[in-house]
């Protein structure tokens, strides 16, 4: 008997993913991949410690998504602890961080990714490398094979398109896919877990690449985080700038404006901050804002915002350094983003991940819309989705 046979449009942890969960069946699988090798942002993510998942509660890890209620079935069956179990299956051990990050024995991401494109390929996926997927019509793909400079129309039973968003281009998700679909299918890409930036004077250009050390930060006050946020020549960059991308995202829909607000000192009350701002006596100015916890980052940040009229009046230099507001103006480029909000809609899509103007053809990954912080839950969602996308593919073939 004939195989069915397969397309999976991506070789990134999504496409990965669906491409390990057909491969227990007895489906001819292909995977078509423009670049000449598998899964280079993945491998980028692994640079600086390959944060996979997270250790949280579960009803917690949720909500760190914006679109929580669409992912949370597929994310419930390829949680934190079923990935981990997966790795150990791939022979690679996996250790929950102090902060609850999950993260492989040995940061990196090659030695999971060789070991799984191994295991894939023993399992019967075929994978074409330099094959870029140029159109889509029905269940039909046009692919140029870069490297022979042919192109083939071929016709698949299914297809997974799992080709990412668009940051990071040149490590593949250049986001041409966008055509295939229509803009009706999709919401625009946005920059998400990105660096912000602002106008910063000359006097700032001492301070850029240096920290500012354990400030609380908020765009809404119901959502303060503790971290440390690196100044750099564009303006801010950190996993705490990015914890709030979302809400200054928010704000400038509807305000047209991004502000961020910090706390430079949360350990101190405005209170008791007044009262040691108050005891200044003979005490440069220098002298007693290092005294009461300002070093040399923060109390930089404070001469470049707070007029200096303001600095000997202890009331409202206290206000000003318990809620110091920046004027952002905009996100850095997209194409330097961590990740994306934006794309492939949910009412574009069955529950099963299915486009329903395209039948038999499937979407997961990053090139769906939903968002989420870094912390291992862009990873995990990318997980589950290709995972959800490939059960309804065999639900679907199955019939
Ligand atoms: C610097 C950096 C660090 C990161 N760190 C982390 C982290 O620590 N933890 C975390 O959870 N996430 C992290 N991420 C995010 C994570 O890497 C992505 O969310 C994830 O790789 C997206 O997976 P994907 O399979 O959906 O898409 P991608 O990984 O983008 O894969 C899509 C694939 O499709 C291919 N493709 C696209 N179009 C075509 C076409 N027409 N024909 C053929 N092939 C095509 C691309 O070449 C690519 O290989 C990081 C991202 C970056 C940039």
């Amino acid at each position: 008997m004939i195989k069915k046979r397969i397309a999976i449009v991506g070789a990134g942890p999504a496409g990965l993913m669906a491409a390990e969960f057909l491969s227990q069946f007895d489906y001819d699988v292909h995977v078509y991949e423009h670049k000449p090798s598998a899964a280079r942002k993945f491998l980028m993510a692994g640079k600086t410690g390959l944060n996979i998942s997270h250790a949280e509660e579960l009803s917690q890890f949720i909500q760190r998504y914006d679109q929580a209620t669409w992912l949370a079935d597929w994310i419930y069956q390829c949680d934190a602890s079923w990935i981990r179990q997966w790795m150990q299956g791939l022979g690679i051990e996996s250790y929950v961080g102090s902060s609850g990050r999950i993260f492989p024995l040995e940061m990196k991401a090659a030695p999971l990714l060789r070991a799984w494109l191994r295991r894939l390929g023993e399992q019967g996926i075929q994978f074409h490398y330099r094959h870029r997927v140029a159109h889509l019509d029905g269940q039909c793909l046009t692919i140029q094979d870069l490297k022979a400079q042919q192109q083939h129309v071929i016709n698949f039973d299914a297809i997974v398109l799992a080709c990412g968003a668009v940051s990071w281009p040149q490590l593949g998700s250049d986001g041409a896919w966008q055509q295939w679909l229509g803009a009706d299918a999709l919401n625009t890409f946005q920059a998400s877990n990105a660096g912000v930036c602002c106008s910063w004077s000359s006097y700032m250009q001492t301070l850029f690449g240096q920290p500012l050390k354990r400030v609380n930060a908020w765009v809404n006050p119901s959502e303060k985080s503790i971290g440390d946020i690196v100044i750099s020549h564009y303006g801010l960059e950190s996993g705490l700038i990015y914890k709030h991308n979302r809400a200054l995202r928010q704000q400038f829909a509807v305000t047209g404006q991004m502000n961020l607000y910090l706390d430079l000192l949360p350990e101190l009350t405005e209170a008791e901050l007044k009262q040691k701002l108050q005891a200044q006596g003979k005490q440069s100015t220098a002298n007693l804002w290092r005294k009461i916890g300002l070093d040399s980052v923060k109390a930089g940040l404070v001469r470049e915002l707070v007029p200096k009229q303001d600095w000997a009046n202890p009331t409202v230099l206290a206000q000003q350094i318990k809620q110091l507001k920046i004027d952002l103006e905009s996100f850095r480029p997209i194409e330097e983003a961590i990740s994306c909000a934006g794309g492939v809609k949910q009412s574009a899509l069955t529950d099963g991940l299915e486009l329903k103007q395209h039948d038999r053809v499937f979407c997961c990954g990053e090139m769906l819309d939903w968002d989420a912080p870094t912390g291992g839950y862009l990873l995990t969602a990318c997980f589950a989705t290709g995972r959800a996308a490939a059960h309804a593919v065999h639900r679907c073939l199955e019939d």
